[in-house]
């Protein structure tokens, strides 16, 4: 690409005088373009080239953008190389080549709609919101390009926070193009219902989380906040049926879920119910998660037979959970002596080693990893396709 831009621009700057001259032609006009132009256009090549030969690229790029005037023409090539340039991170040149379009009086209504679109684009990537939210508003005032500034502007009011207005924009948009945007506005309520919860609103927070879940019924971040707030409210039976909820949507969420499950259980006093809990509605023969909060609850109700059957079981898997090999290790160390006790704890030293470098989360769009569960992927920007590994070498995380 970085090649081809620098063809790019003497090539731009000769088909706008091309151009220029075949239009003069057309339209019978023998004096446009004025008859020195063929001439002061080869010296500027000339002497772009020359910038471009030294290596002077700043002073070659303002010479063949100030070598083609802008008119109806010449218009498209100066939009692409505002692209270009914003493609480039040079947002400040984009910026002044977009300004210089729409500044020009003779150019049609598209065109002027065109530049302003990307002057938007330009103010957008360079975090000057503000500037860019009145382009897209005049924009969608003069309905052009409405389906994409609509997404541009979700997205502005996404980056501000600006969750109401977000929704309008997303809901608009998928309208105007027939993208669903399901998944994400039930997000955004989601984000709402944080708000609400931050500021103790709770009966706000309970309208918001309907409004979430009428958007998007698989929205499995909405059951958790719903199990949480039942959890503050002292509703541990409907916390239960939240959480049991989230877990039906996407068991995915073992890890995030159960832990909830297990913390509300023990603080009530009825770990002992938790067992038959996790075996009635969890898949634990696949789910390593389930396995190790069975093995969590038996040890805090100090069931050694229990701990040692779960241990011994976790042995036997073809794909043991190395966490929970780990609180085997643990017991061995903690009931030998001499040179067997050193070197249990040696291996385990080693496993902790392999644990600590491991992720907890994955993004199923784009592969970003990280130990926290994000629910908008800080890499792909989508929302809801960070989920916790499955793979139970990664669940130390929970003990935090
Ligand atoms: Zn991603």
């Amino acid at each position: 690409m970085e090649g081809l831009f620098w063809l790019l621009l003497p090539v731009a700057a000769a088909s706008g005088w091309l151009s220029a001259r075949y239009t003069a032609r057309r339209n019978g006009s023998a004096a446009a373009p004025d008859c020195d132009r063929p001439e002061r256009i080869n010296r500027h090549c000339i002497q772009g080239l020359n910038y471009l030969l030294s290596e002077q690229s700043d002073k070659a790029i303002q010479h063949f953008v100030e070598l083609v005037d802008v008119d109806e023409d010449t218009a498209e090539t100066h939009l692409v190389l505002g692209s270009l340039f914003r493609r480039r991170g040079e947002v400040d040149r984009a910026i002044r080549i977009h300004q210089n379009i729409i500044a020009r009086p003779n150019l049609s209504a598209q065109q002027k709609a065109n530049a302003l679109l990307q002057l938007g684009i330009d103010y957008f990537k360079a975090g000057l919101f503000d500037r860019a939210e009145n382009i897209f508003h005049q924009l969608v005032a003069s309905g052009a390009h409405s389906d994409k500034v609509y997404r541009y502007l979700r997205d502005l009011y996404e980056r501000e926070k600006e969750w109401e207005q977000a929704i309008a924009m997303a809901e608009r948009y998928g309208k105007a193009s027939g993208e669903p945007q399901a998944t994400r506005i039930a997000h955004y309520w989601c984000e709402l219902v944080e708000q609400s919860v931050r500021r103790r609103r709770i009966n706000e927070a309970q309208e918001r989380l309907r409004c979430a879940l009428q958007t998007d019924p698989d929205c499995v971040r909405a059951y958790i906040q719903r199990g949480d707030i039942q959890v503050a409210l002292g509703n541990a039976k409907e916390a239960i049926k939240s959480f049991r909820q989230a877990l039906e949507k996407d068991r995915h969420f073992s890890p995030v879920v159960l832990k909830r499950l297990y913390d509300l259980f023990r603080r009530n006093g009825q770990l002992d119910r938790f067992d038959a809990w996790l075996r009635r509605n969890t898949d634990y023969h696949k789910d390593a998660a389930a396995r190790f909060f069975m093995l969590k609850t038996a040890d805090g109700l100090h069931d050694e037979a229990q701990v040692a059957e779960l241990l011994h079981d976790e042995l036997g898997r073809e794909e043991p959970s190395l966490y929970i090999v780990r609180a085997y290790m643990e017991k061995m160390r903690d009931t030998t002596e001499g040179d067997i006790r050193e070197a249990f704890a040696m291996l385990i030293r080693v496993l902790d080693a392999r644990l600590s470098s491991s992720m907890a989360c994955h993004c199923t769009r784009c592969g970003f990893e990280s130990n926290t569960l994000f629910w908008q992927c800080p890499s792909c920007q989508n929302w809801g396709t960070v989920r916790p590994y499955q793979n139970p070498l990664e669940y130390a995380w929970l003990e935090g």
